[in-house]
C-alpha cells in the first residue's frame, strides 16, 4: 500500500501539466497554508504574522536537484537577496538551503563558491544558515561542506537524519565544533542497507541523538511533529537542567499551529519552517512520496491544530 501511494505521488510529482497548473492558479491555494508564498516578497506578511505570535521562522527557496550552473546562480543571488531583506526588514527568520540548489550535482568549486558569497553576507548581517539534508548520497559531501565552512564561519548549520546508521558517529564527529544542529527523523526512503527500516528503532534513536547533541553542549533543533518526540525532550532538559536558550523546536509551515502556541506559551523556542517559491506543488507531492506517512502528516496538518 505504502508503495502505490509512494509512486502515486512521484507520478504526480513529476506530472508537468499539474505542476504547470499548480505553478498558474495554485499560489492562492497553497500560500499562507503549506507555503509562505510564490516569493520572498509576498511571503513576508505571513512571516510577520508569526514573528508576532512569538514564533521564529526559517525560510528555504523552493527547488533542489539543480542541473545548471546559470540556476544555481540564480539560486544563490536570490538566497543573498532574501538574507539581506530579512536583516532590513528586521524579521525574525533564518535561511535554509539545499547543497542541490546551489549545484552540488554540478561541481564542488561552484558549490563553495555559492556558500562562500552566502555565508559572507549571513556573517554580515549574522543570521544563521541551515544547509538541510538530502539522500544520502549526497550526505557525506553535505558534512564535508558544514565542515569545510565551519572552520571559518559561525553563522552555519546543518541537519542530522536518525535514521541513518552513521548518524551516530557523524554527531561525535561535529561534537568538536559544539554546531547549531537541527535533527530529524529523515525525509527520504533510503536502504535498510543504511538506514533503520522500523519506525520505533528510529524514534529510538532520535532520542539517543537528541541526548547526545543536548549533552555535548550544542544548540539543538528538535524538528518533529511527533508528541512523543516533544514530551521525551522536555522531561530530558528537566532532568538534565538545560536552558531553554540551549535548544528549540522546529515545524514545518501549516502543521500542528496550536502545538507550536502552545510551547510557546509554555516558554520553549519553536521555530517554523516556511518553504516559498514557485516549485511548491512538487515539494507537497515530493514530500509525502518521499515518506507515505506523510500523507497524513501533510493533511493532518492542514486539518488539524
Ligand atoms: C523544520 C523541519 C525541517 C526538516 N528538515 C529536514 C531535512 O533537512 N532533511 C530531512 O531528511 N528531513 C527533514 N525534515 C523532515 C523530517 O525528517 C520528517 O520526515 C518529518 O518531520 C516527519 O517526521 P516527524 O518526526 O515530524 O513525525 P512522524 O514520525 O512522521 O510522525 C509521528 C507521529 O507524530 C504525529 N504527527 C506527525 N505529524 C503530524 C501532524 N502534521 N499533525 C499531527 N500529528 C502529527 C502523529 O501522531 C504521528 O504518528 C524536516 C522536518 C521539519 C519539521
Amino acid at each position: 500500500m505504502e508503495a502505490i501511494a509512494r509512486d502515486f505521488f512521484l507520478y504526480l510529482s513529476k506530472n508537468s501539466l499539474l505542476n504547470k497548473i499548480a505553478q498558474k492558479r495554485g499560489g492562492k491555494f497553497a500560500a499562507g497554508k503549506i507555503i509562505g508564498g510564490i516569493d520572498f516578497q509576498s511571503s513576508m506578511r505571513f512571516i510577520r504574522d508569526l514573528n508576532n505570535s512569538g514564533l521564529s521562522v526559517t525560510v528555504d527557496h523552493l527547488g533542489e536537484f539543480v542541473d545548471s550552473e546559470e540556476v544555481a546562480n540564480e539560486r544563490t543571488e536570490e538566497c543573498i537577496q532574501t538574507i539581506e531583506m530579512i536583516a532590513r526588514e528586521k524579521l525574525d527568520s533564518q535561511v535554509s538551503l539545499k547543497m542541490t540548489s546551489l549545484g552540488l550535482d554540478i561541481d564542488h568549486n561552484l558549490v563553495f563558491r555559492n556558500m562562500t558569497k552566502i555565508l559572507d553576507t549571513a556573517e554580515k548581517n549574522n543570521i544563521m544558515v541551515t544547509i538541510d539534508m538530502e539522500d544520502v548520497p549526497r550526505c557525506q559531501a553535505t558534512i564535508d561542506i558544514f565542515r569545510e565552512f565551519k572552520e571559518k564561519y559561525s553563522c552555519i548549520s546543518t541537519v542530522l537524519q536518525a535514521y541513518l546508521y552513521r548518524t551516530e558517529q557523524d554527531l561525535k564527529d561535529l561534537g568538536r565544533y559544539h554546531p547549531f544542529l537541527r535533527l530529524v527523523k529523515g525525509a527520504y526512503k533510503e536502504s535498510p542497507e543504511v538506514a533503520f527500516p522500523e519506525k520505533k528503532d528510529v524514534d529510538e534513536n532520535y532520542k539517543k541523538l537528541i541526548e547526545q547533541s543536548l549533552l555535548n553542549g550544542n544548540y539543538t533543533a528538535i524538528a518533529s511533529h511527533d508528541d512523543q518526540i516533544i514530551e521525551y525532550t522536555k522531561k530530558l532538559v528537566k532532568k538534565h537542567n538545560i536552558p531553554t536558550t540551549q535548544f528549540e523546536f522546529q515545524m514545518l509551515y501549516g502543521m500542528r499551529s496550536k502545538t507550536q502556541s502552545r510551547l510557546v506559551k509554555d516558554g520553549y523556542k519553536v521555530r517554523v519552517y516556511v518553504p516559498y517559491g514557485l516549485d511548491w506543488y512538487g515539494y507537497f507531492m515530493r514530500r509525502m512520496a518521499e515518506r507515505p506517512q506523510n500523507i497524513s502528516f501533510a493533511f493532518k496538518g492542514i486539518f488539524k491544530g
